[in-house]
């Protein structure tokens, strides 16, 4: 199983509009980060974890051709916007994209983009999504994927494991039930926002702890703010604990 990072950037992206910080002019390519999004590749399929406004370019980048079906975490904009580059998996195969999320996560799909779900003037190409609501434990093909509910500030979203790589992008705090979804991991990957607290993401010191809890074999960080230079922040890290980065591609053998 191979897991692709389409990005790994907190909401604004990085660098920034406008921002002339240390990070977002550095030279490191590891600082250029797009919003967040993973592609699982396994038993001869991509799934896509998010639609995030970069989509399409993340997708060419990594050059992924096809995607099985999509799960989203939760609704904000930055999972989310790049919905629209699903488009393109219509031309391609003529048939409707399998999408999974939560019953909040697509109540609020289908009403901010209602324009996919009404009839459409000739012409105009839309994606042709089949949305299919989480309940517990699902299959995609011979793939069996578990979603983990976790705690984003207020919010509950949700986190995804595959094999023994379990990936959450927005999070707070993670809850006993949930604890015992992350056993055993050999990759966790986790949010790790910046060094400052933030209500709705962990900062490192979080995350490092969060890590430890969990005791996967090794552990990524993502959703990565601007206020985080990429080399530097690793330093500072166990060595078991490193930060994620756009294109970043990693490969676990116990399945
Ligand atoms: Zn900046
Ligand atoms: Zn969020
Ligand atoms: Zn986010």
């Amino acid at each position: 199983m191979k897991l692709i990072f389409l990005g790994t950037g907190t909401s604004s992206g990085v660098p920034a509009v406008g921002c002339r910080c240390r990070v977002c002019t550095s030279k490191d390519p590891r600082n250029k980060r797009y919003r967040t999004g993973v592609v699982f590749q396994t038993d001869g399929q991509n799934i896509l974890i998010d639609t995030p406004p970069e989509l399409r370019l993340a997708l060419l980048r990594a050059k992924i051709r096809d995607i099985a079906a999509v799960c989203w975490t939760h609704t904000h904009s930055d999972h989310l916007n790049g919905i629209d580059d699903l488009r393109g998996f219509y031309f391609l195969n003529r048939k409707a994209l399998p999408c999974y999320a939560d019953e909040r996560t697509l109540k609020h799909i289908r009403r901010h983009f209602k324009y996919i779900f009404s009839p459409n003037e000739p012409g105009g190409g839309v994606p042709r999504l089949k949305l299919k609501i989480i309940k517990r434990k699902f299959r995609i093909g011979a793939t069996t994927v578990t979603p983990i509910e976790i705690d984003h500030g207020v919010m509950s979203v949700l986190g995804y494991r595959i094999g023994n790589i379990a990936y959450l992008s927005d999070v707070k705090k993670v809850r006993g039930k949930s604890m015992k979804k992350l056993k055993g991991l050999d990759v966790l990957i986790t949010d790790a926002l910046r060094h400052q607290p933030h209500v709705t993401h962990m900062n490192i010191k979080e995350a490092v702890e969060f890590a430890r809890r969990v005791g996967a074999r090794r552990t990524y960080f993502t959703h990565i703010a601007h206020n985080l230079d990429h080399a530097e922040t690793e330093k500072s890290l166990p060595r078991t604990m490193r930060i994620a980065y756009d294109g970043l591609v990693l490969k676990s053998q116990i399945i």
